[in-house]
């Protein structure tokens, strides 16, 4: 066979996606996933989340029509809904940590809500979507007034609330975990909390999808834009000790921490499955100079990405409500572009199932070829997956171009392929076809880090 039929083979039966700038092919169960996510649930949920008048992290807690804790039992009666409709498929638990910082200056009890869906074939191995639920106006410190956090972020948590809903009537390999954070503006304490929440209950966190600010269009200079969302990714990962940080700075991987492949996988996700849809991938652990909930999540090992629409409102995030010279400011559900959100909604839902379909991205993974015309790329077995496939891309290219099915080898040789002039990864993939994002080789890409096995690091 001629080189150009054997490669026309290798991307024959190269499946779905991960992470590569050509669109796969789709699956039913994914499409179907696609096609429950609502705009019309979203804005039910979310219209009951800003009808508790504030959510600030400070605010009455006995009160069963207004402040946080009302909002917070609220959603646990939808988590409990959503599971008893798939016979109990989902564990909700409430974990709880007293603080004070600066922003809570009296001892205040940061509550998550958390949905748990037992994967069924690797349940230690979790994929998690996030969004907070407190809202603020603009002194971080006033409880009492209306704070509405339509957009931020009742909108990541509507997000949150619906891929439950859609997800929990199916059943998925690895475990699905839905996150409603508090004490977001205070000081990302229900991130800090989920962290230490997983650490404890020694979660493999294969990604953290957290969704801040993701349901406005239009931008405070009058600019829309309904077709694409940001994913946030971190370029080198939070835990990088000093000697990987040197052989990385020498060899290359300062695009390739695992979230950033992870952002990748998103990407071509939404080229496959969303329609006039697209992922704006931002190079950023997160905006400018602002964090999120995912920041003590990368913190603790695990990979997270941030979704933010791609133009935000600076008269609406942090604002008092009011109208003034003619402008309209506060996070008021107006405001909100459900159609949109039910974009991003979409994908973050495709993102879960695709993850968790798929097998875990292979472990230790490694090239050699210096002073060779060739390269070998090689990772260990992977449990549940039937074969790898081995991707690679020129070092400056912002995407994985190009490909070759492994079989069920856990090595492959790339004839004339010089390791000088290429960036490599692998991606497993199971016997139905799902594949994982591509993991770049040693420490700097690894999903999970070598050291510590199966749990993160510390
Ligand atoms: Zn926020």
């Amino acid at each position: 066979m001629s080189i150009a039929k054997l490669l026309a083979v290798a991307l024959a039966a190269t499946p779905l996606v991960a992470g590569a700038s050509a669109p796969a092919p789709a699956t039913p169960l994914l499409q179907a996933i696609a096609a429950d996510v609502k705009a019309d649930e979203l804005h039910a949920t979310l219209a009951r989340l800003v009808g508790f008048g504030t959510r600030h992290t400070l605010s009455d807690t006995k009160s069963n029509t207004r402040g946080i804790g009302a909002a917070r039992r609220w959603v646990k009666g939808r988590f409990e809904e959503f599971s008893k409709q798939c016979a109990g498929c989902l564990q909700i638990d409430l974990p709880e940590q007293t603080v004070t910082g600066e922003r809570v200056p009296q001892p205040t009890a940061i509550v998550d809500v958390l949905a748990i869906q037992r994967g069924s074939d690797d349940p230690d191995r979790v994929i998690v979507i996030s969004g907070h639920l407190d809202s603020r106006v603009r002194d971080v410190l006033d409880a009492n007034s209306n704070a509405p956090g339509a957009d931020d972020d009742g909108s990541g948590s509507a997000a949150v609330i619906e891929a439950a809903r859609v997800l929990s009537r199916h059943r998925f390999r690895a475990t699905l975990v839905y996150a409603v954070l508090s004490g977001e503006e205070q000081g990302l304490y229900g991130g800090k909390l989920l962290a230490q929440y997983a650490r404890d209950h020694h979660w493999s966190v294969e990604a953290v999808l957290n969704n801040d600010i993701v349901g406005n269009t239009l931008g405070t200079n009058g600019v829309k834009d309904a077709t694409h969302v940001r994913v946030f990714s971190e370029g080198t990962r939070s835990t990088e000790t000093p000697e990987e940080a040197t052989r990385r700075r020498y060899n290359g991987g300062e695009v390739d921490s695992p979230s950033r492949n992870l952002a990748r996988f998103i990407d071509g996700l939404a080229g496959t499955y969303l329609k006039d849809f697209g992922v704006r991938m931002v190079y950023r652990t997160d905006r400018y100079s602002r964090g999120g909930d995912q920041v003590p999540m990368l913190a603790a090992g695990y990979p997270a990405v941030r979704f933010t629409e791609a133009i935000e409102n600076y008269t609406r995030e942090h604002e008092d409500v009011r109208v003034e010279n003619g402008v309209h400011y506060g996070d008021v559900l107006e405001a909100v572009d459900f159609g949109y959100l039910a974009q991003v909604a979409r994908l973050n839902a495709l993102t879960m199932a695709a993850l968790a379909m798929a097998p875990a991205p292979p472990a230790q993974v490694k090239t050699e070829g210096a002073v060779s015309m060739d390269t070998t790329v090689s990772w260990s077995a992977t449990p549940g997956a039937a074969s790898y496939v081995v991707w690679w891309r020129g070092t400056i290219a912002p995407r994985w171009t190009e490909s070759r099915a492994a079989g069920d080898a856990t090595s492959l040789v790339l004839k004339d392929v010089n390791i000088d002039d290429w960036f490599f990864g692998v991606s497993s993939v199971s016997a139905d076809g799902y594949a994982s994002p591509v993991e770049f080789p040693g420490p700097a890409g690894a999903f999970v880090p070598a050291a510590t096995g199966s749990s993160p690091a510390k």
